[in-house]
């Protein structure tokens, strides 16, 4: 469902993507990894056309999102974002952050828009807080609101960029057990993570991206047996 062939992408004269080509069928999980300034954010946010590539193509769910004629809105109702920055609306409750974009963007009627809240806090785990206040919420948990206001769109394709790395180490396994859980339901993701030993368990395939190119690829067994230097490296020094 999701498919990236050739792309290029520069910001002024820094070449950030040199031909990137990856694939993800239906249900499957992709975990980028690789040192800070590679690429991966860049490639992510190609995905949902918040960058637009220079060059190559990217078709995810039927949309070919290089075509300048493409239907965001559409897009953007396929795809789910989640990012680092959980971006909740402060003054609205856990509830009305979620119905917020069932309701403008599918016109759902607020009872609908409700039932889905209600079903997706459940699936985060969070079912008790419909009504609380996102100040009210540790980060783990407002992390797994906004997981929550992603998934109400009822998304074909999950993206998350660095969703943990905000978090303390106690917070952080319960917003990866959600997107684990995510995995084993079957949801096509793509997931940029530092967490090695949990993109090792999870994802189908890892891709190791270094100075914007696809350096290495291949399943979570792949971190037991680099075969390039340079992921040897990045796996022994970290970032
Ligand atoms: P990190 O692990 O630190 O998040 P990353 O692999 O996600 O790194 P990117 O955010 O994709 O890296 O950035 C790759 C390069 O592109 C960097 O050199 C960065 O400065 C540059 N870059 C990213 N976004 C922009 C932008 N909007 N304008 C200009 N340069 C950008
Ligand atoms: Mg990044």
């Amino acid at each position: 469902v999701v498919e990236l062939k050739d792309v290029h992408k520069s910001f002024g004269s820094n070449q950030v993507l040199k031909g990137v080509s990856f694939a993800i069928p239906k249900g499957q999980v992709v975990a980028i990894i690789g040192k800070s300034g590679s690429g991966k954010s860049t490639a992510l946010r190609c995905i949902d056309r918040l960058e637009i590539i220079d060059s190559g193509t990217i078709n995810v769910c039927g949309h070919a999102v290089h075509d300048p004629a493409i239907d965001l809105r559409q897009l953007r109702q396929d795809v789910g974002i989640v990012f680092q920055s959980y971006n909740l609306f402060p003054h609205l409750t856990v509830e009305q952050n979620i119905t917020l974009a069932p309701k403008a963007v599918k016109n759902l009627p607020t009872a609908k828009a409700r039932e889905i809240a209600a079903r997706t806090l459940q699936q985060v785990g969070l079912a008790d807080k419909a009504q609380a206040y996102p100040e009210q919420l540790s980060g783990g948990q407002q992390q797994r609101v906004a997981i929550a206001r992603s998934l109400a769109m009822e998304p074909q394709v999950m993206l998350f960029d660095e969703v943990t790395s905000a978090l303390d180490p106690q917070l952080t396994g319960e917003v990866l057990r959600v997107i684990e859980a995510l995995a084993q339901g079957g949801m096509t993701m793509v997931l940029v993570t530092h967490e090695m030993e949990f993109a090792a368990r999870v994802a189908d395939t890892i891709i190791y991206m270094h100075e914007g190119k696809v350096w290495e690829t291949g399943p979570g067994a792949m971190l037991k047996n680099p075969q390039t230097a340079e992921l040897r490296d990045f796996l022994s020094h970290g970032l």
